[in-house]
């Protein structure tokens, strides 16, 4: 996952000379560190088995960082929840796979937390969404790495095709037609 370069690029904008770097930490969780900043996001990506070869979509992944500027020097500590294979016995962790667009949003995403956190700056706050994509399969919380660590709110009540409702055009017909009735 590149996401370091990309976030480098878009902080070094409004990061008034200071050096910031992001790092991938399996550790972190939503417990808040002391003097550490945190932002959660939910992303769209996809994932492999290494087994079976089998990929499947998500709409519920987590991503948690946490950050913090001291002396000018800026760090991020970037943690994605993994989900394995509901078909395979024993299948590993996958790392996700995720769209260049999406990264892309949550970086800016990520900056502007950042800007308003670490630099005070004032602005109105809107998160850019990713337009979604729609995914039929339900949200597995005995194959999310997110679940496990309680991160994923909800968990299994939350059906994945429902989580982005940012795009325009997208209708909210035709889905949920898998027999879950609807939601009034
Ligand atoms: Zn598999
Ligand atoms: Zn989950």
């Amino acid at each position: 996952m590149d996401w370091a370069p990309i976030f480098q690029s878009k902080v070094s904008e409004y990061s008034q000379g200071d050096q910031w770097q992001l790092q991938f930490d399996d550790t972190i969780t939503k417990q808040q560190d002391a003097g550490w900043e945190q932002y959660e996001r939910t992303i769209f990506a996809r994932f492999k088995c290494s087994l079976c070869r089998r990929t499947w979509p998500s709409n519920l992944v987590k991503v948690i960082f946490h950050f913090r500027l001291n002396s000018h020097q800026g760090m991020v500590k970037a943690r994605a929840f993994r989900q394995n294979c509901k078909k395979c016995t024993n299948a590993p962790m996958e790392d996700l796979i995720v769209e260049d667009e999406v990264i892309n949003i949550l970086m800016d995403n990520l900056v502007k937390n950042i800007r308003k956190k670490c630099y005070h700056e004032i602005f109105d706050y809107v998160p850019r969404e990713h337009t979604g994509v729609e995914v039929e399969n339900p949200h597995e919380p005995a194959h999310c790495e997110g679940c496990r660590a309680g991160v994923c709110v909800g968990g299994a009540a939350l059906p994945n095709v429902r989580l982005f409702h940012g795009g325009r055009g997208r209708g909210g017909r035709g889905r949920g037609g898998r027999g879950r009735g609807h939601r009034y």
